[in-house]
């Protein structure tokens, strides 16, 4: 089981207040670089040391009167078959309502963890307000308020209790891969193209949990798992609304692959909604490739790739250091190229490279270049790099005064590691500490 809970509940009871509370500051580098809040409707945050992705379905509600029933309960349905854990937000100064019982009904049936939680309860004494929610039968209530945070500690103490921190990935000897991206993409055109078959789509029982699903795709010299985020297209059940469904699929891909093929439309380019499944990606440590595809729509002069990557990196910027590779599906160009390049950033990953070699080349870089002097003219000095035994590429910096360093000289050196080594498509982790 990965970390991923969802926020559940009718309109105006606290969704996204609560959703804000829990991501925002931690999330700022999403808002920056999208440059938009508004549909940011996952994020990561971190309780007691235990990180974990917070889903909020309310964004995806339209707010006209008649379909919103309907479309709750169908937020609900998903949320329960995607994510591990749910809050169930309901308004205590509204009280109990007809929809509250309709989502609890949905919620008593499901196997995942429920949290009940009864939120605007701004002050101690509002907390017997609280009491008439227990006859949702969904146990405990937990009272809080999203606006001024009262209650919500104890809350996440209880949510991330059981939590493994980064959920460790499961033992796998074969490569995973997963393909994501935003709907029609052509992430199925191109699974499809690459299996030469219509896959068997796994039929669900509602209610139940469908782990993601692996495919072994053993030819043309690749023997790979490739991660199903494209099962959206499930016979006879037509979502309207895809992008949630896509979302959900994409973070729990994320959690089980090794390397994500990010699908892109050469038409668009790079939206929003990408850099979140990006900024996840980089969250989880795992490898991206991005795949530009309808590279058949873009018409094309001199360089018009070269054009191409330049914004794409741009747009990704500061991990910009990912393979990008144009595909056309429908003319069936460059489709395994994608997997080269994915195993080669697979490999990427599972580099290690020695103390000695680490602290030969770095640490002249770092005497040519040394930190530059602290607040109070301290010198910083780092004295000693090793990388860690980690799943993915982590360095520690053994140094004086670790709190004084700069950003931009974190910067400057996983450049120079990027330099040295082959890291492409794979972030880097360092730490900082006081030897
Ligand atoms: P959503 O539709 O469920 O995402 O709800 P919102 O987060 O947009 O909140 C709906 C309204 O309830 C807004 O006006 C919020 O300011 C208000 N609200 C949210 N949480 C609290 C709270 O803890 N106390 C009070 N008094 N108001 C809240
Ligand atoms: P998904 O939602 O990401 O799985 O996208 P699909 O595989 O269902 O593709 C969406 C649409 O894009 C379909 O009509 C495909 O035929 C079309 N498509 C996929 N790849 C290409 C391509 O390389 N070029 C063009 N022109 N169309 C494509």
């Amino acid at each position: 089981m990965g970390n991923i809970v969802a926020i559940v509940g009718r309109p105006n009871v606290g969704k996204s207040t609560f959703f804000n509370r829990l991501t925002q500051s931690r999330d700022a580098i999403v808002e920056e670089t999208s440059g938009v809040t508004r549909d940011r409707h996952y994020g990561n945050t971190e309780w007691n040391g235990i990180y974990f992705s917070v889903i909020d379905t309310g964004g995806y509600v339209l707010d006209s009167e008649d379909v919103f029933e309907e479309e709750i309960c169908r937020q609900v349905e998903l949320a329960i078959e995607e994510a591990d854990k749910i809050i169930f937000l309901v308004d205590a100064m509204e009280g109990l309502t007809d929809m509250d019982k309709d989502v609890a009904a949905l919620l008593r049936k499901c196997k995942k963890t429920v949290f009940l939680v009864a939120n605007k309860i701004d002050t101690p004494i509002k907390i017997a307000e609280a009491a008439e929610f227990y006859s949702l039968g969904l146990g405990n209530v937990h009272a809080i308020s999203a606006v001024n945070g009262s209650g919500t500690g104890e809350l996440l103490d209880e949510l991330v209790d059981d939590m493994e921190n980064e959920p460790e990935e499961e033992e796998h000897d074969i490569p995973r891969i997963a393909f994501v991206g935003r709907p029609n993409v052509g992430k199925s055109s191109l699974i499809n193209a690459l299996l030469g078959k219509e896959r068997n789509i796994v039929t669900d029982v509602a209610g139940t949990t469908r782990d993601t699903i692996y495919t072994r795709f053993n030819a043309f010299n690749f023997d790979l798992e490739l991660v199903d985020t494209a099962g959206l297209r499930k016979k006879g059940k037509v979502y309207e609304n895809i992008e949630f469904y896509s979302t959900l699929r994409s973070v729990r891909a994320i959690e089980k692959a090794d390397v994500c093929i990010l699908m892109i439309d050469a038409d668009h380019g790079i939206e929003s909604q990408d850099l979140n499944i990006i900024h996840l990606i980089q969250k989880h440590n795992k490898g991206l490739v991005i795949a530009c595809n309808k590279w058949d729509l873009v018409e094309k002069e001199t360089n018009t790739h070269l054009k191409f990557e330049e914004q794409i990196r741009k747009r990704i910027a500061p991990f910009h250091d990912v393979p990008i590779i144009f595909t056309s599906v429908l003319n069936k160009q460059r489709i395994h190229k994608t997997l080269e390049k994915a195993v080669e950033v697979y490999n990427n990953r599972t580099r290690k490279i020695s103390t000695s070699q680490l602290n030969e080349h770095l640490l002249e870089i770092i005497q040519q270049t040394p930190p530059p002097t602290a607040t109070r003219g301290r010198f910083i000095k780092i004295k000693y790099i090793t990388q860690l035994k980690t799943y993915y590429p982590s360095f520690v910096f053994f140094c004086n005064r670790p709190q004084d360093l700069k950003d931009s000289y974190k910067r400057f050196l996983e450049k120079h590691i990027r330099n040295l080594w082959n890291f492409e498509g794979i972030p880097i982790t360092m730490y900082f500490r006081e030897k």
